[in-house]
């Protein structure tokens, strides 16, 4: 048996008659940038996620930044970052010329360590970009009271999470503003690149819509320095037609990560803490154990091929080495990256897959 981390091709042939058609439409009607079948996505997508308002974007990076700029973000500014997320929770920080400043994960929850987040505000902080890892939302609510003790925005980096729940409500309406992307490897991925922003303010809606559009909302005049980070038509087609099948995927990601849990028997193996509040989607399935490149090893030679996310956390990133921090500064965020590794985790595997998987690493 041969099982990759990711199998895209399998979803694909599953929509492709729906997909086809509907991609040919757009063609016929030359929406080829922004339009309708942009708007009617954004329309589903906000309906979704049980907000106001969705602006689509080009991808998960620029929903990061243009919600940064939104909330007028910029130079000597702060924004408080968890150590352990893929670095473009930070580049939106630092595309704004603000410093993300990171915190340490729960050893636990792998989720942004709250206990830890007060001891890093400053008078310079703006706000909290809170990361649902892994499909997987962190404590909304805690973080939260900290945002209005200290007048900070939250921004909810969702890009992992489209349609998890906390607390029986969808993320995605909890912050100011929330950011998603439309990569294709997401739980919602289009064909191509694209991003979106959440929200419930129809100021920041406005800003967004004209951040997006070369600063513009009449057409030629030009109110602020803006970029071109439009989603393309076909991007947005696609997505529609997906929106209709994520939940039923992301179901099918809670079967086989029930599978993980309750089949995983071996003691050297450990999974991610989920708190009662949480209902993770389950983008990734991580797990950690001690010699985590002989396991990846072994499983290879089973034809299993893990990934890994992340290898290096963002404050030993090079990239952010001029904001002097060191190792050993977060030492949670630094084991997990040394121990992680990603089981397989599309809605598509089958449970003869799964059942392989979990056999193999029991005999680990
Ligand atoms: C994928 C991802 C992003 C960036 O999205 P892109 O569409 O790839 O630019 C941002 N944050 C997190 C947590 C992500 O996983």
């Amino acid at each position: 048996m041969k099982i990759q981390f990711l199998d895209l091709k399998k979803q694909y042939t599953q929509i492709k008659n729906e997909v086809l058609p509907k991609i040919e439409q757009v063609l016929e009607d030359t929406a080829f940038s922004g339009g309708k079948y942009v708007e009617e996505f954004e329309d589903g997508f906000a309906k979704y996620c049980e907000t106001n308002y969705s602006v689509a974007v080009n991808n998960g990076t620029s929903a990061l930044h243009l919600a940064m700029l939104a909330l007028g973000i910029g130079e000597g500014d702060e924004v408080i970052v968890p150590a352990n997320t893929f670095v473009a929770t930070a580049w939106g920080v630092s595309y704004a010329n603000a410093t993300p400043v990171f915190v340490d994960c729960n050893p636990d929850t792998w989720e942004i360590d709250v206990t830890k987040i007060e001891e890093k505000i400053t008078p310079k902080t703006k706000a909290v970009a809170g990361v649902h890892l892994y499909g997987q939302p962190f404590d909304i609510d805690a973080v939260k009271e900290l945002c209005e003790k200290h007048n900070l925005f939250l921004i909810e980096d969702a890009a992992q999470a489209h349609g998890a729940y906390y607390k029986g409500k969808r993320i995605g309406q909890f912050g100011e503003m929330a950011c998603f992307s439309f990569y294709p490897g997401k739980n919602l991925g289009t064909y191509g690149e694209g991003g979106g922003i959440t929200t419930n303010n129809e100021k920041y809606f406005k800003h967004l819509q004209s951040l997006r559009n070369h600063g513009s909302v009449v057409r030629y005049y030009h109110d602020e320095i803006g970029y071109n980070m439009r989603m393309g038509g076909i991007e947005g087609a696609v997505l529609s037609v997906k929106l209709k099948y994520l939940d039923n995927w992301n179901n099918r990601r809670k079967e086989i990560a029930k599978m993980y849990q309750k089949g995983i028997t071996n003691t050297k193996i450990k999974m991610q803490v989920q708190p009662d509040f949480t209902d993770s989607v389950y983008h990734l399935f991580v797990i950690t154990t001690e010699n985590r490149n002989e396991l990846q090893r072994f499983l290879n030679e089973q034809g299993i091929f893990p990934g890994m996310h992340y290898p290096v956390p963002c404050h030993l990133q090079k990239a952010y080495v001029h904001l002097g921090y060191k190792k050993g500064d977060y030492p949670n965020a630094e084991y997990l990256a040394e121990h992680c590794l990603s089981l397989p985790m599309y809605a598509e595997l089958t449970n003869e897959e799964v059942n392989y998987i979990i056999e193999k690493i029991n005999q680990y």
